[in-house]
């Protein structure tokens, strides 16, 4: 039988690319042919990657902004644009194929892209949404557009009253997702939520692949009797994982140039010493959020590798750090590195993040314990997990002006690191979670059964 050939359509976002990339080499890996499609514009980024996806074909769709996007500012614009090119070019590129003799078995997509199903639909190719966040931000969405939604947005008036939703932990009014808090300032993205469920419970046998695993989020992922979803992950490079396939150190994706000296720096380091700090390839923090981080690292006086990412314009003098050769001796501020390899480096003994889920799952998969400092869309929502749930780290209190004060920080920074028993707890809960990512997806396990059994149906179904 003729191995199937998947189109995986990704949107042009680092925290969408990389587990999209990942999904692809399983699907290789499995037996499958896979042409991975984005932006042009990201497709142009990523070319200059270092690559480990032999075997995978490459192909782009127009996002409106081939030549450049400056900034997201207005993202409201940028989503409409996505959606009425990436429509257009999308069908051109499948009817392209068609046309050459080359028919894709199915359309895999990922979250903030429902209209890529509704391309697929038009050239009768069945599709599958590929859920990038965890089951538990799914579920919630669902609940939001199902039944709960009054519930959901009392929250702003009674902030201290619990919201419990079936199969999921109690969240209380910070613990949802951005988007549906009374203060979210962006609504881009719960119309495209909405679409997606639409466009998923019009299929006679709704699936959703997701970005998980079953030990993980045991109780989220049935949750829903509407919708299966199946965890297939995580969905990290192997050599960090199940170790199948040593050569593959890295997303093969990234959409920033990296540093290349810190792996040296981090040798010289002693074990578990290192706080490593991103936010990820979107959040930036605000200077005077810069400032109290400085003054807790020079406090906690630990060493220390932060990713501060280039805003593309040149430095003003106010936006400078201060005790910036203090923060040498101490550090290293890096644009950008390889986070997968940085986690799994033994010095490295706490990770500061805006919990995205990429790097939510990458610390879970490396047993790094974790400070988390959510942002914004799931990021609240991943914080409660792993401080509440999982019990990986601790989440930070901002003041009433936002701000997450030195002192405050330091003393996250001093429970993680520290030999305290709370310390001791999330060091022991993180190497748990490391154990249970590699059963998961090796041979055999949750995540890899589910894959196979997946991928041969469609084989079936397209033989
Ligand atoms: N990342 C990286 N190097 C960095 C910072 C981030 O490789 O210096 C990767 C990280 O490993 C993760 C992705 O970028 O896979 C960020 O995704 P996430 O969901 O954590 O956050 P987002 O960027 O979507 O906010």
């Amino acid at each position: 039988m003729a191995p199937p050939h998947f189109l995986l359509v990704t949107f042009p976002a680092q925290g969408h690319i990389n587990p999209s990339l990942q999904f692809a080499k399983r699907l290789l890996r499995v037996g499958a042919h896979v042409t991975f499609a984005t932006a042009i514009r990201a497709r142009h980024c990523m070319a200059e990657s270092k690559s480990s996806s032999a075997g995978l074909s490459f192909a782009s769709f127009s996002d409106g902004y081939d030549d450049g996007l400056d900034n997201w500012d207005d993202i409201d614009l940028y989503m409409d644009e996505l959606d009425r090119r990436g429509s257009q070019t999308l069908s051109d590129l499948i009817a392209l194929n068609h046309g050459n003799g080359r028919r894709f078995s199915g359309v895999f997509y990922t979250t903030l892209l429902p209209w890529a199903a509704e391309v697929a639909r038009s050239h009768g190719i069945p599709s599958t949404l590929v859920w990038i966040q965890p089951a538990t931000v799914l579920d919630f969405y669902y609940y939001y557009f199902h039944g709960y939604g009054d519930l959901i947005r009392s929250t702003g008036d009674n902030p201290s009253v619990p919201i419990q939703l079936p199969g999921l932990p109690s969240l209380m009014a910070g613990d949802i997702p951005s988007f549906c808090n009374a203060k979210n300032e962006y609504n881009f993205s719960l119309p495209l939520f909405q679409r997606h469920f639409e466009v998923l419970l019009e299929e006679a046998n709704p699936r959703i692949l997701a970005n998980t695993f079953d030990a993980l989020e045991p109780d989220p992922i049935r949750a829903i009797d509407k919708f299966e979803v199946i965890g297939i992950g995580p969905l990290i490079p192997s050599a960090f994982l199940d170790g199948q396939d040593p050569s593959d150190t890295s997303f093969g994706g990234d959409l920033f140039k990296s540093s290349s000296s810190y792996m040296q720096w981090l040798d010289t380091k002693p074990k578990a010493s290192v706080i490593y700090l991103s936010f990820g390839s979107i959040s930036v923090l605000s200077k005077p959020q810069k400032e109290e981080m400085v003054r807790a690292l020079l406090e906690a006086g630990r060493p220390f590798l932060w990713v501060i990412r280039e805003s593309g314009k040149e430095e003003r003098d106010e936006d400078r750090l201060s005790f910036k050769e203090e923060l040498e001796k101490l550090g290293m501020i890096v644009p950008w590195c390889t986070q997968v390899e940085v986690l799994s480096h033994p010095s490295v003994g706490c990770f500061v993040t805006h919990c995205g889920w990429n790097s939510t799952l990458e610390s879970l998969v490396c047993g790094v314990p974790v400070v988390v400092f959510p942002q914004w869309s799931d990021q609240q929502t991943n914080a409660k997990l792993v401080a509440d749930v999982w019990r990986t780290g601790v989440k930070v209190t901002p003041n009433e002006q936002g701000l997450v004060e030195s002192g405050q920080m330091r003393r996250c920074l001093e429970l993680v690191l520290g030999d305290g028993e709370e310390g001791e707890e999330m060091r022991r809960n993180a190497q748990k979670f490391r154990e249970l990512a590699r059963e998961a997806v090796k041979e055999g396990g949750s995540s890899d059964k589910s894959l196979r059994a997946f991928v041969n149906e469609v084989r079936e179904a397209s033989g």
